[in-house]
């Protein structure tokens, strides 16, 4: 069996879902599992949503609107026929999540969330294999909750990989063409729950891993894995094969194209990953396989903006040492920043962070009161795997450098835009 996965933007509109047809007449669609994402930006839709829902906005029902809308249209591009049973399904599972809105009674936010989000893959896949259908392929609709298992920890999910294996084996046939849900589980009570945003990458490996499938492959908008991403570096080429060691690097460092739990379960079993064209899908892309560390060799740059960098000091210039380290190291983690980069001397310790959820002022007041804080914010963070003395100044030039760490194969630098 082999494992497709097809993201949002693959399927934003009609041309995208008439596209993913043309791409399974060229790669093959017997033995196939899709893991399908929800539809263009549908998932940030759904989030707005559940805001409003808890906001009690006014604005509920017209972003609920908003999203029936989209899809609407995007079925009526697709199918002439109104008569076509996809319609009834589709707003089978609007009235569904619209039941949902009205009748809950749960406050907790995470939990909701997973019930309301999960309505953009549901309706994605449903959409899509009444197309592959209607165009004649051989398909079966597979629901992920029966098969993903997880714990409660809802929009984070952790799988059970024990459940999940025994119902993968038991109930996934091959032969014909299976699209599935990426993105979402179920929990041991069967309420929905989701893998972490742009989680669906996971799923996929996930569904490969218990079904020792041949290969996975992402399609995606561009041609494969770029050493560099082409909106911020001009010469910016595709790399042909990576090992598994380097896309966890990669992503590991804040590269996107692959979501980083996806790696390990494919790694473990060494089933190849490629990233793939679905504008070109003759092209080879990029695979992502045991072997050479790189090929073409060269350097890699990830960029990651809106940084936070801090640097602490001993007030009365005592040692900055293990314990002091392990608390600091604590306090971030209760504090969600996460440490991107980390330089110490013996008496200062600085650290990169990013600070998504807006916990910074809060960390600084109980860090002050230890450690004199001194921070900048708005720095931007450049890793540089594989680094050479022009990959650095292609960085540096036209910046002002504030902190460099370099490491065998790994050079860091942050700057300040100038
Ligand atoms: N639809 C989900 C998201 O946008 C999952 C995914 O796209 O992988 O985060
Ligand atoms: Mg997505």
């Amino acid at each position: 069996m082999r494992v497709f996965k097809f993201g949002g933007a693959s399927v934003k509109d009609a041309a995208g879902i008439k596209n993913v047809y043309s791409v399974l007449q060229t790669a093959g669609y017997e033995d196939v599992l899709l893991v399908v994402s929800a539809m263009g930006k549908t998932t940030n839709a759904l989030e707005l949503v559940i805001k409003n829902y808890f906001d009690k906005s006014a604005e509920l029902q017209s972003s609920v609107q908003e999203v029936k809308k989209y899809h609407n249209e995007i079925l009526l591009d697709l199918f002439e026929d109104e008569s076509n049973p996809v319609f009834t399904a589709v707003n089978m599972q609007f009235s569904d999540l619209e039941y949902f809105l009205a009748h809950n009674k749960s406050p907790n936010y995470n939990f909701v969330y997973d019930q309301i989000v999960s309505y953009g893959e549901l309706i994605s896949t449903t959409i899509l294999s009444h197309f592959m259908s209607h165009m004649g392929i051989k398909t079966q609709w597979l629901d992920v909750r029966n098969f993903v298992k997880t714990n409660s920890n809802y929009r984070d999910a952790e799988v059970d990989w024990e459940l999940t294996q025994k119902n993968i084996s038991k109930n996934v046939k091959g032969k014909i063409l299976n699209i599935t849900q990426g993105f979402l589980g179920s929990d041991e009570n069967n309420f929905t729950t989701t893998l972490g945003r742009e989680g669906s990458d996971y799923t996929a490996a996930i569904f490969a891993y218990c079904l020792n499938a041949e290969s996975v492959t992402i399609w995606k908008d561009v041609p494969g894995v770029m050493n560099a991403d082409p909106r911020y570096f001009e010469n910016a080429s595709l790399l042909n094969q990576i090992s598994y060691r380097e896309a966890i690097e990669l992503a590991f460092y804040g590269a996107t194209v692959i979501h980083p739990k996806t790696l390990q379960p494919l790694q473990k079993k060494e089933i190849p990953l490629y990233v793939k064209s679905f504008i070109n899908p003759l092209l080879p892309g990029t695979s992502v396989a045991k072997g050479a560390d790189l090929e073409p060799y060269m350097p890699c740059f990830i960029v990651k903006r809106n940084q936070l960098l801090i640097s602490l000091s001993s007030i009365d210039f005592s040692f900055i040492m293990e314990e002091n380290i392990s608390e600091i190291f604590a306090l971030f983690h209760q504090f969600k920043l996460k440490v991107n980069l980390i330089q110490n001397s013996a008496i200062s310790f600085s650290v990169c962070v990013e600070d998504k959820f807006g916990n910074f002022k809060d960390l600084n007041a109980i860090l002050s009161k230890k450690f004199k804080v001194d921070f900048t914010e708005n720095v931007t963070l450049y890793t540089i795997r594989h680094f050479d003395e022009k990959a650095a100044q292609t960085v540096e030039e036209n910046k002002t450098v504030i902190l460099k760490q370099v490491s065998r194969e790994t050079m860091q630098i942050v700057t300040k835009e100038s």
